[in-house]
């Protein structure tokens, strides 16, 4: 791929810090080699610090956009150009698009997990869902479904620092978008039981199933679930957590976090490509 490499490539970044371990680059080159497009992805080790100098540079030398990540995600907001509506509600974004100098931001991590839901044919529009978690993830799926017309969203979450900042996101949906949306500590369990049988997904956006926490579930009492609930999990690693495998004894369908990874990567690639990604071949040399 190295070879064809010429003058008229365009670069895409990735800015986080650590960024060294992750998969992206492999990834997003995989895919543009296959669709024959003159891109290339290179991850940057880029701080708070460094955060402002390094969109500077973005703009002057014209890079096509980059993915954002930790701990950038909130800070850079304030140096692009334009945010879409998601990143508005939820203050964080993961993409930028550079359009002839104007840096768009974009949250492609809600987009890419009401993707994944419709793929797997699961309609949630105008319906109820109940999500675990209150952090980047959470937020950017409640976002997004409220956003795309999901009518009502409880979320669950411990009471830490993120549950204010939920809380905050959940008052400006309601005021903004049709959605009802209601906040409540994780520890009500019966609540909890009560919203499950009233939606049609429940979702975990906590890392609880993933290491430190693998093999640990939030909800331990299967009855919490029947067999029509929708059962998704952030979590891609194990492709199967306990709180997956809960649920598929129940006879629940269930989707983990591979799903939401890929169409969001996707949504990435249409944004800065403007192709549609080859999903089937990605998840095939993701195995
Ligand atoms: P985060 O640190 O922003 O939020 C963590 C969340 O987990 C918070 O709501 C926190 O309250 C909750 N939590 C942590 N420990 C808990 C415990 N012991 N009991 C109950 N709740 C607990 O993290 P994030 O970026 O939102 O990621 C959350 C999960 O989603 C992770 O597993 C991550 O790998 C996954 N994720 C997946 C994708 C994907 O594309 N599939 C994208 C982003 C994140």
């Amino acid at each position: 791929m190295r070879d064809n490499i010429d003058g008229h490539f365009l670069l895409i970044g990735l800015m986080a810090y650590p960024i060294r371990h992750s998969l992206s680059p492999q990834m997003q080159n995989t895919i543009y080699s296959k669709l024959n497009v003159p891109y290339v992805y290179l991850a940057f080790e880029v701080d708070q610090e460094k955060l402002p100098d390094a969109i500077k540079g973005l703009r002057a030398l014209g890079l096509r956009g980059s993915a954002v990540s930790m701990p950038n995600k909130q800070l850079v907001c304030q140096y692009l150009d334009k945010l879409t509506p998601a990143v508005e509600m939820s203050g964080a974004c993961n993409t930028i698009s550079n359009d002839n100098g104007v840096l768009t931001g974009y949250n492609t991590d809600g987009i890419g997990y009401m993707r994944m839901l419709k793929e797997a044919g699961v309609d949630v529009i105008g319906k109820k869902m109940t999500i675990m978690g209150a952090g980047g993830a959470a937020t950017a799926i409640v976002v997004q479904a409220a956003l795309d017309g999901v009518k009502e969203i409880a979320i669950f979450n411990q009471k830490d620092e993120c549950y204010q900042k939920i809380e905050a996101v959940a008052k400006k949906l309601n005021q903004n978008t049709q959605c009802k949306v209601y906040v409540t500590d994780l520890d009500d369990k019966e609540q909890l039981r009560k919203e499950i049988a009233e939606s049609v997904v429940l979702c975990n956006a906590t890392g609880v199933g993933m290491k430190p926490l693998e093999g640990q579930s939030l909800i331990t009492d299967p009855t919490m679930l029947r067999a029509d609930l929708v059962v998704t999990d952030c979590i891609y690693s194990p492709r199967k957590t306990k709180l997956l495998e809960i649920a598929e004894q129940q006879g629940c369908k269930i989707l983990n976090g591979i799903g939401m990874m890929l169409w969001q990567g996707a949504a990435q690639i249409k944004i800065w490509t403007g192709e549609e990604a080859p999903i089937e071949y990605v998840k095939e040399k993701m195995r």
